[in-house]
């Protein structure tokens, strides 16, 4: 089956939160953790869309520009007809980049004169009025990401702010236009490329809005923005008899014993896993018992796996906020994120090769440690559990025959007090 759609996304939780937004509007898609070498189309069974996740939003530009190509150029092998670069919803970015010279880069690459750039998503409280950036009810440079440690954002106008980023003339399509519909959208764009302009910021205040624009770009090589605007492009693909109805995703066919990691210290976190452990049998980790954290991790799988065919068990070093800053303070910030998230990426491999099969983990950067320890280079995406968190099962592309894994990885913040039964009853039918 040819890909339909290929993305490149400038983070792992972006591509995940991308990959969900499309499986919900209809398609079947993988994510790629990295650019992969060898894999074909073949090897992404049946899915229509691929995103490639990367992590190049504050790397070095020239980095961020020559791993982007490297994904563009993996994706025209495998097929994509049109591509997107995805990044985040606020436009986390500095003057020198990323998102203007990898836009240039792609662009160059498909031979293409022009590309929105759209952040907006509403249904997040993102939205464009103008070409300012709202975050909720305020302006994104009164938001909490003007303090945002890599990438503060201090400007709310995107018309500016991508114009620090790029030499190409950008220009914008307000509101009043894509209130009129499409085919004006598709009128102002020509105006804008006439006028020498190779970007287009485009507002959108709302779900609604951003169906019209995703319409207006049907024929666009490139496509540039957050999640939001990939609401739109699935409908441009069934009019065009590219893509059948939309099935439902189906869950990882993955049957065996189960752990749930939580490596978050966020609030939603704290109140999943203070629920979970009156339920399963549970392993608090301390970050200052961890001073060798591949025997720590080696001596605890020994323990867990023990047991484990009983039924899941909960591995936690969630903390409240006093207990954080006491390790940090002991530790310093970055040694102790690292500590724990090492501890996470052994206590995985060892578990998976004990036996365990299914992995519920809570933490961006804890989900990013236990994927990269597995090995898994790429997920089928499947149903959502709670908003922006589906169930994925592992593929190998090819490279190996390995038993596929299941996997739901949250951000810490995400989900609903009962997610972690609600995704394992997902598996079990109900009955976890
Ligand atoms: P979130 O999605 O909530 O931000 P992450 O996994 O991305 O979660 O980040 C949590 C960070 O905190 C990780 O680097 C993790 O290793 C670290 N961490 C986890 N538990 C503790 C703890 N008890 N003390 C200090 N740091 C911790």
């Amino acid at each position: 089956m040819p890909i339909i759609l290929g993305c490149i996304a400038d983070d792992f939780t972006g591509a995940t939160d991308l990959a969900n937004t499309l499986v919900k509007n209809g398609m079947r898609v993988v994510q790629v953790n990295g650019v992969p070498g060898s894999a074909s189309a073949k090897d992404l069974g049946d899915a229509d869309a691929v995103v490639v996740a990367l992590k190049s939003r504050t790397c070095p530009v020239h980095e961020a520009v020559s791993d982007s190509l490297a994904a563009l150029a993996w994706l025209k092998v495998v097929g994509a007809k049109q591509f997107f670069f995805k990044y985040c919803s606020t436009f986390d970015s500095t003057d020198i980049g990323n998102i203007g010279p990898v836009s240039d880069a792609l662009l160059d690459a498909l031979h293409a004169d022009f590309a929105i750039a759209c952040p907006a998503f509403p249904t997040t409280g993102r939205t464009i009025y103008k070409g300012y950036l709202f975050v909720g009810d305020v302006l994104l440079s009164e938001s909490s990401l003007k303090d945002h440690p890599l990438t503060p954002m201090r400007d709310p106008n995107l018309v500016r702010v991508l114009s620090r980023q790029t030499d190409e003339l950008v220009g914008l399509v307000d509101l009043n236009i894509v209130r009129h519909g499409y085919e004006r959208v598709r009128t102002a764009f020509e105006a804008l490329k006439k006028g020498g302009n190779r970007y287009a910021i485009v507002d959108a205040l709302d779900d609604a809005d951003l169906g019209v624009i995703g319409r207006a770009v049907a024929d666009h090589p490139l496509v540039t923005g957050g999640s939001g605007i990939a609401l739109g492009l699935p409908e441009n693909y069934r009019r065009r008899g590219l893509l059948g109805a939309a099935t439902p995703p189906r869950l990882p066919e993955v049957d065996g014993p189960t752990i749930v990691m939580a490596g978050s210290c966020s609030q939603a976190t704290r109140t999943q896993v203070a629920r979970a452990r009156k339920r399963w049998p549970s392993h608090q980790i301390d970050p200052l018992k961890l001073s060798d954290a591949a025997v720590a991790a080696r001596t605890l799988a020994d323990e867990i796996l023990r047991d484990i065919e009983a039924g899941p068990q909960v591995v936690y070093s969630t903390a409240d906020p006093d207990t954080v800053q006491k390790v940090q303070s002991e530790l310093g910030r970055n040694r102790a994120g690292d500590t724990v998230e090492r501890f996470f990426g052994h206590l995985a491999a060892n578990l998976r090769d004990g036996g365990v099969r299914r992995f519920v983990v809570a933490g961006g950067e804890t989900s990013g440690a236990v994927v990269t320890a597995l090995g898994v280079r790429a997920m089928r995406i499947g149903p959502e559990i709670d908003p922006g968190v589906p169930w994925t099962e592992s593929l190998t592309l090819g490279a190996t025959d390995e038993a596929p894994l299941a996997l739901a990885l949250k951000s810490g913040n995400f989900g609903g007090e009962d997610f972690f039964e609600k995704a394992l009853g997902m598996l079990d039918g109900g009955d976890d």
